[in-house]
């Protein structure tokens, strides 16, 4: 359920985990949009299907308000998920928004389900969340 400390971050940075997103899984508040959607991705890639969640602002279409069939959802999706990489193609924060774009690099059995993303963040209650995203092409 988490990184190795002592191994290359997950999120590709080259740092060790418990220099970049490892903290962050923690509890500790992501410094900024970047460094949140990182954290995610590990999170994801690790089956942290709670840090997932609370770091979904309350008013994202992506959470369910059925909680338990979100979390079973989410539970099912990393299980069936190979994480191979992230790519941050770009992160601009503004105030208490911010945007990245990043493309993932996914398998599903044999099949490529690699995207790329638009994501945007906001802060809540002080810190950095997911907001929503849309679709963006191969870099
Ligand atoms: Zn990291």
């Amino acid at each position: 359920m988490k990184p190795s400390p002592n191994a290359p971050c997950p999120c590709g940075s080259t740092k060790k985990a418990k220099r970049c997103c490892g903290p962050l899984l923690d509890g500790q508040p992501a410094p900024s949009p970047e460094a949140l959607m990182r954290s995610r991705y590990v999170a994801y890639s690790v089956g942290d299907v709670p840090y997932v969640q609370r770091t979904t602002h309350s008013l994202s279409p992506h959470r369910e308000a059925n909680l338990s069939a979100w979390t079973a959802r989410l539970r099912e999706f990393c299980a069936q998920t190979t994480f191979l990489g992230l790519q941050v193609l770009s992160a601009e924060t503004a105030g208490e928004q911010g945007v990245v774009r990043f493309w993932v690099s996914l398998k599903q059995g044999e099949q490529d389900t690699s995207f790329g993303e638009e994501s945007r963040f906001a802060k809540e209650g002080g810190r950095w969340v997911y907001l929503a995203g849309r679709p963006i092409p191969p870099p």
